[in-house]
């Protein structure tokens, strides 16, 4: 009975994480997930030919980069590649990639921490529903639509 309880919730998670939408911060971006309790988000924004990953607090306010530190990777499983972060006052900037490439980004909050990782796939396709950029959208899946 208990296995039967244990795997049900694992079920439901598994689908919550799946149709979970995307969510965007105060600056129109992408917000990732850079810890396990809504504490520190990363707004990814882009500027130009770079990514900017702002850190925000609870209340999506900027949060001052001092010890904390990003890593990014991008490409296939095969052949990863690391890019070159650039640090601001209050986030990140990294290079560009193209259409389609994910970014896997592993956020630590000190040296020592553990790294928080955050993936997405960077997609410019426009939706043809809210004619944002595929990587901005909010539109739910279709099955899920009323
Ligand atoms: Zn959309």
């Amino acid at each position: 009975m208990k296995t039967k309880v244990l795997l049900l919730i694992t079920l439901l998670t598994g689908l919550a994480l799946a149709h979970e939408g995307v969510e965007l911060g105060p600056n129109g971006g992408r917000i990732l997930g850079f810890s396990d309790n809504e504490t520190m988000h990363g707004e990814v924004t882009v500027k130009g030919d770079r990514f900017h990953v702002a850190l925000l607090d609870k209340a999506m306010r900027p949060v001052a980069v001092n010890r904390q530190s990003i890593t990014v990777t991008t490409g296939d499983r095969a052949n990863p590649v690391k890019l070159e972060i650039g640090k601001e006052a209050t986030g990140f900037v990294f290079p560009l990639v193209k259409s389609g490439e994910w970014l896997i980004v592993r956020y630590k909050e000190t040296a020592e921490a553990k790294a928080v990782t955050a993936r997405f796939e960077y997609n410019t396709a426009t939706c043809e529903d809210c004619k944002k950029a595929e990587w901005l959208c909010q539109c739910k899946p279709d099955a899920e639509k009323k």
